[in-house]
């Protein structure tokens, strides 16, 4: 019996007669779309070893570690033990969402079979454990009557999970399986995965069908993750317009609402709770065309990608929105939220593809390098959960099998779709977004592509065109906003461009094989303050956030399997920068090294090396500075914090 055959069988029993698949057309125009994965194949570079440890990680891990609770709540004899972390807590089951889609991704992104394997075999299990509980519902989270999902379908939603029995929040990680699985029917044609998607959505409607609008609006007071987008996505697919009606119901008014009316109410509110429900609305209006969700996504992009981020691309503190005039108060061991910039990420690429701006990815590009490339250990693969800017703090990173951080589910999926938007297409034109070594095959115009650079440790990049034939195509090159001089040229020869920062340059032609472009940018020194504050700055170069390097002193080690037990642990005052805001570039010198720059004359109490933020995992940093004047340093160095920065003095030993 085939895999689809006995899938359907499944179904049959479950009362669903058949999955019809009628894709829905996107109501919406777009204006450029992504490449499949399997179309772009990283080369060698950070990027490349970053996605290959990651596809070690998933492939050391055991699917029947992941699946051990769900088999338990089906009945079924766990086949091994559950992991540690939040796996054994009131987020179980979590981290099988996100694997499933990792392992869709990594699949698509190497063509390596293992990957596969893993996700079919988890998906004949999904559908063992479905039809164990016979109703539709499979998922970690206890579901007996008066447990979890027992009393919500009753209407007691004002607590929606919290408490009960231990679901911290159900909602979010039901999300992570739907999504896991549209993954795998989606990324590697698995056929029994819609099946299995489309009973436990089914099971979500009977166990919300009886609940009022004001029960709705309770429940949905608690983490729902992106329920809206997955639901959306299976209408999308099946074509169904009940998923539509779901999807439309996960709408928290006391959010959405004041973002809908243009109303930035986002202070206090838990941020990774936020940001999927826009993702969600994002899809909708792809599929609906309602451009209430346009706006409302657009709106709440610009308010967090441009007022409320720090330099990395990240946003948050103790996973929430804070004032935007008092960045300098959450400067802590507690900021950016890892998961936050994998969903704000996610929703720029929907912008992108409504109408490309070069703004939008200047963003992913900041949070690519500064914040998801430098949330992954390059020993250990392992993965940050928040991202401390707090000066003179360290990188905390995950356990192999006792964390199972959120970010750890969504960082095993940061890593293995790094291909994915460095190529971006309209019907005759092809968009370079990002300089990171890859190969793009593109069979509709019999084309490839092929990006070689050593960016960012170089200052250009370097496209080779291979096609059978001529191929009349407008190519769209980023001119990124950090850099002031871009030079095009096509086969050795300088082709005038008219563009500014912050846009895309066209070279409209008829491409020829063995056609070159060479693409070279300025890349500089530059600061820029803490939003709101010009006496503290990062310092970057081209997009690139450098980080200081701060020494070992008194740190614990940099992996955990409660990376909060870390943030308490005592940190040495942070060396500051003492001079003008506006002149110390003049004190910051190359080293020789790569992206490796040294203070003259600025740092107190002594200088600092500054090296690239994501390569900086097993010291001390600082990614702000504060900056004062001689005179105020003067004032200063008797007080009790020049005191305590004279113990810097130790770590900065190799001066
Ligand atoms: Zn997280």
């Amino acid at each position: 019996m085939n895999i689809l055959k006995k899938s359907l069988l499944v179904a049959t029993a479950l009362g669903v007669v058949a999955i019809a698949r009628s894709d829905v057309k996107n109501a919406a125009a777009s204006q450029a779309e992504p490449f499949p994965l399997s179309q772009v194949r990283l080369l060698d570079s950070p990027f490349k070893q970053a996605m290959d440890l990651d596809g070690k990680y998933l492939l050391s891990l055991d699917p029947d570690r992941l699946l051990s609770w769900y088999r338990k709540e089906a009945g079924l004899e766990p086949k091994a033990p559950v992991y540690g972390g939040w796996e054994s807590t009131g987020l179980a089951g979590h981290t099988l969402g996100h694997y499933l889609s990792a392992c869709s991704l990594m699949y698509q992104s190497t063509g390596d079979t293992n990957y596969l394997g893993r996700v079919n075999y988890i998906v004949g299990e999904l559908a063992l454990c479905q039809q164990a509980n016979g109703n539709g519902y499979v998922a970690a989270i206890p579901h007996g009557k008066d447990q979890v999902f027992g009393p919500i379908a009753q209407g007691h939603t004002d607590t929606a999970g919290f408490g009960l029995n231990g679901g911290w929040s159900p909602w979010y990680t039901i999300h992570k399986e739907l999504a896991g699985l549209i993954d795998a029917n989606q990324l590697c044609g698995n056929a029994q995965a819609l099946v299995v998607a489309t009973n436990l959505a089914n099971w979500v409607d009977a166990t919300t069908a009886n609940l009022t609008d004001d029960q709705w609006q309770k429940m949905l007071v608690c983490e729902y993750g992106g329920m809206n987008e997955a639901l959306a996505n299976l209408y999308g697919i099946t074509g169904n317009p009940r998923y539509l009606q779901l999807s439309e119901k996960f709408y928290d008014n006391r959010v959405l609402g004041p973002l809908s009316a243009g109303e930035d109410d986002l202070t206090g509110k838990h941020s990774n709770t936020q940001i999927p429900k826009i993702i969600g609305l994002a899809r909708l209006y792809e599929l609906t065309g309602d451009a209430r969700y346009e706006d409302t996504a657009k709106f709440f992009w610009t308010q967090v990608a441009l007022h409320r981020s720090f330099v990395i691309g990240g946003n948050g503190e103790r996973e929430g929105f804070f004032p935007t005039n008092n960045f300098a108060k959450h400067l802590t061991a507690y900021t950016a939220e890892s998961c936050c910039t994998y969903n704000m990420l996610k929703l720029t690429r929907h912008l992108f593809e409504w109408s490309p701006d070069a703004q939008e990815m200047d963003f992913y590009e900041r949070g690519l390098y500064n914040d998801i490339l430098a949330s992954q250990d390059p020993e250990t693969g392992m993965f940050v959960y928040l991202m401390s800017l707090k000066p003179g703090h360290f990188k905390t990173f995950s356990t192999p099998t006792n964390a199972f951080w959120c970010c750890v589910g969504t960082g095993m999926e940061n890593h293995s779709k790094y291909g994915d938007t460095i190529f971006f297409h309209g019907d005759q034109s092809l968009f370079l977004n990002l300089f990171i070594p890859s190969e793009l095959t593109w069979p509709e115009k019999n084309l490839v592509v092929r990006q070689e650079t050593q960016f960012p440790e170089s200052d250009h990049t370097k496209l080779d065109f291979q096609c059978a034939s001529p191929v009349p195509l407008a190519l769209r090159i980023r001119w990124p906003e950090w850099t002031d001089e871009l030079t095009v040229r096509v086969n050795g020869k300088k082709q005038k461009i008219s563009g500014t920062p912050g846009s895309y340059v066209t070279v409209d032609r008829q491409w020829q094989n063995g056609d070159t472009v060479d693409v070279r940018f300025q890349m500089k020194l530059r600061t820029e303050p803490l939003p709101g504050d010009s006496n503290i700055v990062a310092v970057l170069y081209g997009p690139i956030v450098l980080a200081g390097e701060l020494g070992t002193e008194r740190m614990p080690v940099h992996f955990a399997d409660n990376q909060t037990d870390q943030n308490k642990t005592w940190d040495p005052a942070a060396p500051l920068f003492v001079g003008d805001a506006h002149t110390l570039l003049k004190h910051i010198k190359p080293t020789g090294d790569p992206l490796t720059f040294r203070t003259h004359d600025l740092g107190k109490p002594g200088d600092v090396t500054l090296i690239p933020f994501y390569k900086m995992n097993d010291q001390r940093y600082s990614v702000y500075w504060s900056v004062i004047s001689p005179a105020e340093w003067q004032a200063d160095s008797t007080n009790a914090q020049a005191q305590a920065t004279h113990q810097m003095k130790i770590a900065l030993s190799r001066d």
